[in-house]
């Protein structure tokens, strides 16, 4: 009963968050870090909840740093040390040493672990992800308002958002942001990928990337020119059949813009049915599609609760890492190669504790300087999002499934069949325009939802009502990630400086514009009540800015903080191979390599790079480019 009350609780309405101020919730999550994160405790109390999470795939079964110093020298533009890092003798060795078992890290342990004389060490900083809140779709905003398996930051305050500290929850769980995100799979245009290549990454244009996109992925309606068929990342549409989702579909064509039927295919502009990651009503995660399998094989070591603390070098080769662990300061020898896979954030921060980075701020921290590369941590991209809220005149929405006896319901069946309202995220409605003439291809995004949030799921919708998240897709604005301090622990300043631009200004002005003249279309006339947010008060042009600095969110898409690009360009970290610059045997693969933002969700192409790093690494050729052709709209002199 203890279960049921709890599942229920945590299905569709969600706690808010239990600690009162920021800050005390900021030094909390430093302690947790200092403890090994979170604490077994409350892990178990979470296994005893759920079951085994193989139950949870099975609905059958479910009844100090080192003080060395050496000298610098300058190899033309970059700066190299000749410190030992002072590697304790008997380390276990592998021979890749992964940091984070999220999007990317998953990915990696699975293909590189294909090689059987390949033996890989994949660290995390957080616990496994045995808990119902992780594999239930409708349940992901339980973490979003929780700290269990979150990182929970918090941006500086942003200049342009009226000084708003702005949250940015990332997973801290096997699976990382895979394991607490919408599951919303979308790829981006083609045209992103084609503007990577431009930026320096050279084999990362679409016809390179499209061939990494099928690989991944298994499309539950079956393989094209686009579509996987065999891929271990399961993708599935949109189920539920709510009246709303077809509304906004059809409201959107009633607007002028396009259907389409793949907006991970051929054609990405116009609205449609989107794409999830669930299979069979669950999560597919990167742990669940990826980690799981490869630790069948024997050769992977998946440490949970370990925090890396610093790359080890000797000369200016990666030869390790040092990690904590239960309080424990341990280290691993990686015999080829250690890569980086902590995500946008923690990738930078672990290469400037490790002394990559700017030289002049590395010294201000006491960090001895490895390596000058002033480009990590720059580069700081992100999508902002504001919602559009409209009252519904009928009883269709998700506010239904907040009663208690619904709640219940909903979960006895998902936990007996996976199926039902719990099995979906809900974001099964979506669409992609042009925010004006001359834009080349789609610059805006929508989510559709049958419901609404605020503050991040952490406060509960009132009435019945619809909303949309909306926002530019390839911003302007360019914020930097910096080192607060030299303590591993700290969480460093974030500052993706949103809304700098004034392009970036007009674009969200134009997104709120065009959603209110989509929700004005005739599909919605049985279902229209009162716009809740921003409200018929806004109007002009000015309230609806004032309206975007005061409540639009990060669409939690950070990224590009050690951009892959030519070693020409000062600014980039990594080459297209994914190697850092200037060191030896040492990588970066995650979201945090994209040379620049991609209009759309970044999970799949994050899961996409990974698949192409990987075959990189091994020195397996690359797959065929593609030659599927994609859609053009058919003139740029107007916005549809
Ligand atoms: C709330 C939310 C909703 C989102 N919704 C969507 C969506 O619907 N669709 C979509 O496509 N994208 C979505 N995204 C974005 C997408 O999930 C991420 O961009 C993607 O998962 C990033 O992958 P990554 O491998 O770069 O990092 P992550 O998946 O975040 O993995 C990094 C891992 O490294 C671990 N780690 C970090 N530091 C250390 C350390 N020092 N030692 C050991 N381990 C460490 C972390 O704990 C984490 O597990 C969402 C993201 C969030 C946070």
């Amino acid at each position: 009963m203890v279960l049921v009350r709890r599942t229920m609780a945590g299905l569709l309405r969600l706690p808010g968050p239990t600690v009162a101020t920021k800050a005390h919730r900021i030094n909390q999550l430093t302690q947790g870090v200092r403890k090994g994160v979170g604490s077994r405790q409350d892990e178990h109390r979470h296994e005893n909840l759920s079951g085994s999470v193989e139950n949870i795939l099975n609905p059958a079964a479910s009844a100090s740093r080192s003080s060395s110093r050496g000298s610098v020298q300058y190899i033309g533009q970059r700066q190299y040390s000749t410190r030992s890092s002072g590697t304790k003798a008997g380390a276990p060795e592998y021979s890749h040493v992964i940091v984070g078992a999220g999007s990317a890290g998953c990915v990696l342990a699975n293909r590189l672990s294909e090689n059987p004389d390949n033996t890989v060490f994949l660290m995390e900083a957080g616990p496994k992800d045995h808990t119902w809140t992780i594999h239930m779709p409708s349940a992901m905003r339980y973490n979003l308002a929780g700290d269990k398996y979150n990182w929970c930051y918090h941006t500086a305050p942003q200049k342009h958002m009226d000084d708003r500290e702005m949250y940015w929850p990332r997973g801290r769980v096997w699976g990382g942001s895979s394991s607490l995100n919408a599951m919303v799979y979308v790829r981006g245009h083609a045209m992103d990928y084609d503007r990577w290549e431009r930026e320096g990454a050279v084999g990362w244009s679409y016809a390179d990337c499209l061939p990494y996109f099928r690989k991944a992925q298994t499309h539950e309606l079956g393989p094209d020119d686009y579509r996987g068929g065999e891929g271990p990342l399961h993708v599935c549409r949109g189920k539920s059949n709510n009246p709303l989702n077809r509304a906004f579909i059809e409201a959107g064509q009633q607007a002028g813009y396009p259907y389409t039927d793949d907006m991970n295919g051929y054609q990405q502009e116009g609205f449609g049915e989107m794409d999830m990651n669930i299979r069979k009503g669950v999560r597919w995660s990167t742990a669940n599609a990826y980690l799981r399998p490869a630790l069948k094989r024997g050769n992977v070591r998946a440490e949970v609760r370990c925090v890396a603390t610093r790359i080890l070098f000797e000369g200016n080769r990666a030869v390790g890492l040092e990690y904590l662990q239960n309080g424990e300061t341990k280290q691993v020898r990686a015999a080829r190669e250690v890569i980086l896979s902590g995500g946008s954030i923690n990738s930078p921060q672990m290469l400037m504790l490790s002394g990559i980075g700017d030289a002049d701020d590395l010294r201000k921290l006491g960090i001895p300087v490895v390596q000058h590369l002033p480009g990590v941590g720059q580069n700081l991209q992100d999508h902002l999002e504001a919602h559009v809220q409209q009252a519904c005149t009928q009883p269709v929405t998700l506010y239904s499934a907040l009663s208690p006896h619904r709640m219940l319901m909903i979960g006895v069946r998902w936990f007996a069949t996976r199926t039902g309202l719990g099995a979906t995220s809900h974001m099964e409605a979506g669409g992609f325009i042009r925010s004006r003439p001359g834009v080349e291809h789609p610059d805006v995004q929508y989510h559709f939802l049958p419901s609404t949030i605020n503050d991040h799921g952490r406060v509960a919708g009132k009435q019945h009502a619809y909303q949309v998240h909306v926002g530019p897709m390839r911003p302007t604005s360019r914020g930097y990630l910096k080192l607060r301090s030299a303590d591993p622990h700290a969480h460093p300043l974030l500052n993706p400086n949103y809304l700098s631009t004034p392009q970036d200004v007009l674009e969200m002005r134009l997104s709120i514009k065009h959603t209110r003249e989509i929700f004005a279309q005739k599909a919605f006339d049985p279902f229209r009540g009162a716009e809740i947010g921003p409200g018929h008060s806004i109007q002009s042009d000015k309230d609806i800015d004032a309206y975007v600095r005061q409540h639009s969110e990060s669409g939690y898409h950070s990224s590009c903080t050690c951009k892959m690009g030519a070693e020409s360009d000062s600014m980039a970290v990594v080459d297209a191979e994914t190697r850092v610059l200037g060191v030896e045997n040492l990588r970066v693969v995650d979201a945090s390599i994209m040379p620049s933002i991609v209009s759309g969700n970044l999970n799949a192409p994050t899961i996409m790079l990974s698949e192409k790093a990987a075959d990189i690494i091994k020195g397996e050729p690359p797959l065929p480019k593609s030659t599927a052709p994609v859609y053009q709209p058919e003139t740029l002199d107007a916005q549809r």
